[in-house]
């Protein structure tokens, strides 16, 4: 053999069936081969277990696919390149034209933007609600055939609480499908509700260290099954060195998810108190509208933090740029502390009346509590409050 020849044949490596790593390697690889084509075809077509083509399946994604089904308590999950994109691939391997999609003005923009601008292109309609109007979501029901309602707990950005039992008792009862986007609840929370479809950025959480970017829909097979078949076609796989990064961070995610949500609380009451902030919603205050089905929901309410600063706007400006320990930034989640300021919150694509519905204000900041000391935070949201006025 030639060199030029050996170079393209590198020496396998025999691992002994009794000698294991204990971290799943890197299959930083996109084919497979089998000893024969009857065999490759069969893996193909899914008739027996293996591997064709990193499109369609990868064993460090499956890895990362099985631990997510088990944390969310569902028989199957179908990992993506983004969170957006397991939005995406949900709503459009869902409906066809002529279906009805129900969602809420409270949620996260890009849905919005998939729901009234995509979707509507292929003759899929939709009604947009309160989350807050479950006598306006019977009604919309009663009156029309609807294929999916499409809901987040905690809403992002305003941190709302879903009533889920009657959510999904009411979308049952009218042969709708239900689809939450869990990513601000976490994979470990809502398992138990009759919820059809559980869509996640794994962006956020998955590491805490916002060095990759992910996206998880986690269901039972039928419905899974139906969704990789576009999927397939759609080509937005994770990669496999994005899925073992992630692997390796869920081994962390309690510990960070935990910390983080007490770190959370003690923040929210500390700006509950402060005479510079209004209308602080964090779902375990006390003080909260729904703080009772908050905890009946939830074990833990996360790391996202929504306020009013009182002085409006530019206060808001003012504000975040004094903080010294929050980047000022999007995303939450992450193990350093972040603040979106006003003038990155107001959502672009609403009349006046949705914006009021929105909950978001010209003052509204939204913080994500990290890993840093409790005391470092207050003492420099203090400072920062301070500076922005009153
Ligand atoms: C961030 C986020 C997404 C989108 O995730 P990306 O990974 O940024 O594409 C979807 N839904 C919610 C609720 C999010 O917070």
């Amino acid at each position: 053999m030639k060199d030029e020849t050996r170079v393209n044949h590198p020496p396998a490596i025999e691992l002994p069936g009794d000698n294991y790593p204990l971290n799943l390697p890197i299959f930083q690889n996109v084919k497979w081969e089998t000893e024969t084509v009857l065999e490759g075809e069969r893996i193909a077509r899914g008739e027996r277990p293996g591997f064709f083509y990193s499109r369609l399946s990868n064993p460090s994604v499956r890895q990362l696919e099985l631990m997510l089904a088990q944390l969310q308590r569902r028989d199957e999950c179908m990992v993506t390149a983004s969170g957006v994109n397991a939005v995406a691939q949900t709503l459009i391997g869902l409906t066809r034209a002529g279906d009805h999609v129900v969602f809420f003005t409270e949620g996260y923009g890009p849905t919005r933007q998939i729901i009234r601008g995509m979707l509507a292109r292929f003759g899929v309609t939709h009604s947009m609600l309160s989350i807050d109007d479950l006598e306006g979501l019977e009604r919309t029901l009663t009156a029309r055939k609807t294929r999916l309602v499409w809901f987040e707990s905690p809403t992002n950005p305003i941190n709302k609480i879903a009533d889920i039992e009657a959510i999904t008792r009411l979308a049952r009862a009218h042969g709708a499908l239900t689809a939450i986007d869990n990513t601000a609840a976490g994979f470990h929370q809502h398992g138990e509700f009759d919820i059809d479809l559980f869509v996640h950025s794994l962006t956020k959480f998955t590491t805490g260290a916002g060095d990759v970017m992910g996206g998880a829909v986690i269901a039972r097979r039928e419905l899974i099954g139906q969704l990789r078949s576009d999927f397939r076609l759609f080509g937005a796989h994770l990669d496999a060195l994005s899925a073992s990064i992630m692997v390796r961070g869920l081994k962390t995610y309690f510990v960070r998810y935990r910390q983080q949500s007490s770190s959370a609380q003690a923040v929210a009451e500390f700006l509950e108190h402060h005479p510079a902030c209004t209308r602080v919603r964090y779902p375990g205050l006390a003080s909260q509208p729904k703080a009772e089905l908050a905890r009946r929901q939830m074990r833990e309410f996360g790391s996202v933090i929504c306020f009013d600063l009182v002085a409006g706007y530019e206060a808001g400006r003012k504000f975040t740029e004094s903080l010294q320990l929050f980047a000022r930034t999007p995303s939450f989640g992450s193990t350093e502390s972040l603040a979106m300021p006003p003038q990155m919150m107001q959502p672009k694509d609403f009349s006046p009346e949705d914006l009021a519905l929105s909950g978001i204000g010209p003052g509204t900041v939204r913080l994500s509590i990290g890993l840093e000391d409790i005391e470092d935070l207050k003492a420099d949201l203090s400072q920062a409050l301070e500076k922005a006025g009153q």
